[in-house]
């Protein structure tokens, strides 16, 4: 089924390289290089304990960022090697897409966001590629993992024009109404696959959301009545599974003929050919969008909103918000790394320097760091 590389996939024997240059690997492709850095990263060894929607101690079953990207880098891969574009590529980008992630998921990041708001903002994918820039420590010769730049482009999804501008070659696509590659593509859209479905089969086991709700939609209930037709006695967990796994099937089956159906009438010759492009090329068919649509509509209110999710939301608020107001106050409460290097960044940036510092500690923080800190920094009978 592996078939050759396409013309218009990336290719990493002309990568525009790394920022710092070094010598080629020897055994590997320098995106399986990407992939082995990323994974050998602190910020992916801590997706383990930060939320996708469930904050991590609410249950060992539920996804978190990281199985997220496993399932990301699961679904991207498969499809990549239907369509000869460059398997590990893809996967360095899925694996890599949120590292930036503060705990407690998007509510972590508005509340981030909001705090920032004087100090430029603060943007989940532009923090992911903040992380491989600059912010891992581990090699003699360069801060962050030194990737190249197709990870890179393919990392920051979204930029606002004005962050775009601070980014160089990176941030010029979102100036020019430019396309990343087709690996970014895919990586971005295998993102939204895995969260619609994987959320619906966690808001099921947390009780939050009913299979009648779901039943509600079309596509949903076309498979259930099917599974159900076949496996009369089927328990509702299976039947859960089992409607799941299809619906993934059908989005996957959906994304591969039509961007294969594209990817055909715009018959790009290479690369820089798909950068040109006015649209993506990598999506479902209109069908398939307006179910997704309805489903992430359908998410936002009766999952995201649950009360029972906002009770975890607004107590991350205010976790997120005392700790970012504790530390820019007073930075001598930070480690002292993190205190040194709010030295360093206000000497060019001043108070704007301090903020995204303290910033980045906050980002890096675990769900369960985050209340630790918060715990020894407002109880008072919390031992430091
Ligand atoms: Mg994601």
């Amino acid at each position: 089924m592996n078939g050759a590389l396409a013309p218009y996939a990336a290719n990493w024997q002309s990568s525009k390289g790394r920022r710092h240059s070094e010598a080629p690997p020897n055994y590997r492709t320098e995106y399986q290089r990407d992939r082995d850095r990323i994974v050998h990263s602190a910020a992916f060894r801590r997706l383990e304990y930060k939320t996708q929607v469930f904050v991590n101690h609410e249950g060992d079953m539920f996804r978190t960022r990281l199985t997220h990207s496993v399932e990301v880098a699961q679904i991207a891969r498969s499809i990549s090697r239907i369509l000869n574009l460059n398997e590990d590529l893809v996967e360095a980008i899925a694996l890599a897409h949120d590292l930036g992630h503060t705990p407690f998921g998007h509510a972590g990041q508005d509340a981030l966001n909001r705090c920032m708001a004087d100090y430029g903002g603060f943007e989940h994918n532009l923090q992911s590629l903040r992380v491989v820039d600059e912010l891992e420590e581990r090699y003699a010769e360069f801060s962050g993992l030194n990737l190249t730049y197709e990870s890179r482009e393919g990392i920051l999804k979204h930029c606002s024009p004005g962050r775009a501008s601070e980014l160089g070659e990176l941030g010029q696509r979102f100036i020019n109404k430019q396309q990343p590659s087709l690996e970014a593509q895919l990586a971005n859209v295998a993102d939204e696959i895995a969260y619609n479905n994987h959320d619906m089969d966690d808001g099921m086991r947390a009780g939050l959301i009913t299979l009648e709700q779901l039943c509600e939609m079309p596509p949903f209930a076309e498979q259930y009545e099917l599974v159900i037709g076949q496996y009369k006695a089927l328990s509702e967990r299976r039947a859960i599974h089992e409607v799941v796994r299809r619906m993934i099937n059908c989005q996957v089956t959906d994304l591969i003929d039509t961007s294969r159906a594209n990817i055909e009438s715009a018959s790009p010759e290479n690369i820089d050919q798909v950068r040109h492009q006015p649209q993506p090329l990598i999506g479902f068919s209109d069908d398939m969008q307006r179910y997704n649509l309805e489903l992430k509509r359908f998410l936002r209110t009766e999952l995201y909103q649950h009360y029972r999710v906002r009770r975890m939301s607004t107590k991350a608020d205010r976790i997120i918000r005392s700790l970012f107001e504790i530390f820019v106050d007073d930075p001598r409460l930070l480690p002292p790394d993190y205190n040194r290097k709010v030295s360093q960044m206000e000497k060019c940036e001043g108070e704007t320097g301090r903020a995204r510092v303290v910033a980045d500690y906050i980002a890096g923080m675990t769900d369960r760091y985050a209340i630790g800190e918060f715990e020894r920094l407002f109880n008072p009978s919390q031992l430091t």
